[in-house]
């Protein structure tokens, strides 16, 4: 069954104290919106996850942005999944734009995260997305199928079920300029054939895809309403407990 699910992706922000007072006002405020089967997640830094997990109370769920590709070692300043897993922790974003850009992760090295991530029984939230010269030259369906069919359709069907897909278009991300509905809805209808191309209708159907990209409170109920879009990975206004609230009650 296809989760409605929003999550919110901090990036490099909050200091210990504003992560735990920022969070404790999110799941009072949660508590009281969510509806029965709608999932609320907070993908925090690393220094957050394991108390952000003791004052969850199974209402906000709790995110990693990254993970390391490697079991264990000698990697100086890395995080392991197992590790991440060990705080409390259900999610880890892979393959965010940002990650791609200033780290230079490759859809090769994505491909391995995801499934060091799946090994630990963490889901992952796959992200995908053009830049706005992709965009503008009309590139934009080669890359986004470049990016499954090599960061993602690696896996058997059993795995690929356990993992949650974002479109986060690179232009649209903490620039304002929020993809149209009906820009949205094109790529996720897009995504979604794609992925019944590769492993049949009912995993298709079944598969969640969130948007990213300039959510906000105003334009989250047009955007959840398009057919293929079934909830948000949200930046900016996931800073804002009240923000980040009044876009999970945006769930239809
Ligand atoms: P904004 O919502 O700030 O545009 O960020 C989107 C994003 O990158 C979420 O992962």
């Amino acid at each position: 069954m296809r989760k409605k699910i929003v999550a919110g992706n901090w990036k490099m922000n909050m200091d210990y104290s504003e992560g735990i007072s920022t969070f404790s006002e999110i799941v009072n405020m949660v508590r009281d919106e969510k509806k029965g089967d709608q999932i609320a997640v907070i993908c925090a830094p690393y220094i957050h996850l394991n108390s952000l997990a003791q004052l969850s109370s199974g209402i906000v769920k709790i995110g990693a942005q990254n993970c390391h590709q490697n079991e264990s070692g000698a990697y100086t300043g890395e995080i392991s999944a197992k590790m991440i897993k060990s705080t409390g922790c259900e999610y880890v974003i892979v393959g965010h734009s940002e990650r791609r850009q200033y780290f230079a992760e490759s859809d090769v090295l994505l491909a391995e995260k995801t499934a060091i991530a799946l090994k630990n029984n963490l889901t992952p939230i796959f992200c995908i997305g053009e830049t706005l010269d992709e965009r503008n030259n009309g590139s934009y369906y080669q890359v986004l199928k470049s990016q499954l069919e090599n960061g993602i359709f690696l896996l058997n069907a059993e795995d690929f079920a356990k993992v949650v897909l974002a479109y986060e278009p690179v232009w649209a991300i903490g620039t304002g300029l929020t993809a149209t509905p009906e820009q949205a809805q094109d790529i996720h209808a897009f995504i979604r054939s794609e992925i019944e191309a590769k492993y049949g209708w009912q995993l298709a159907d079944d598969t969640t895809i969130l948007y990213g990209g300039s959510c906000n409170p105003k334009n989250a109920s047009e955007l959840f309403a398009q057919n293929d879009i079934d909830g948000g990975l949200i930046g900016g206004a996931s800073l804002k407990s009240r923000d980040f609230t009044e876009i999970i009650k945006a769930l239809n």
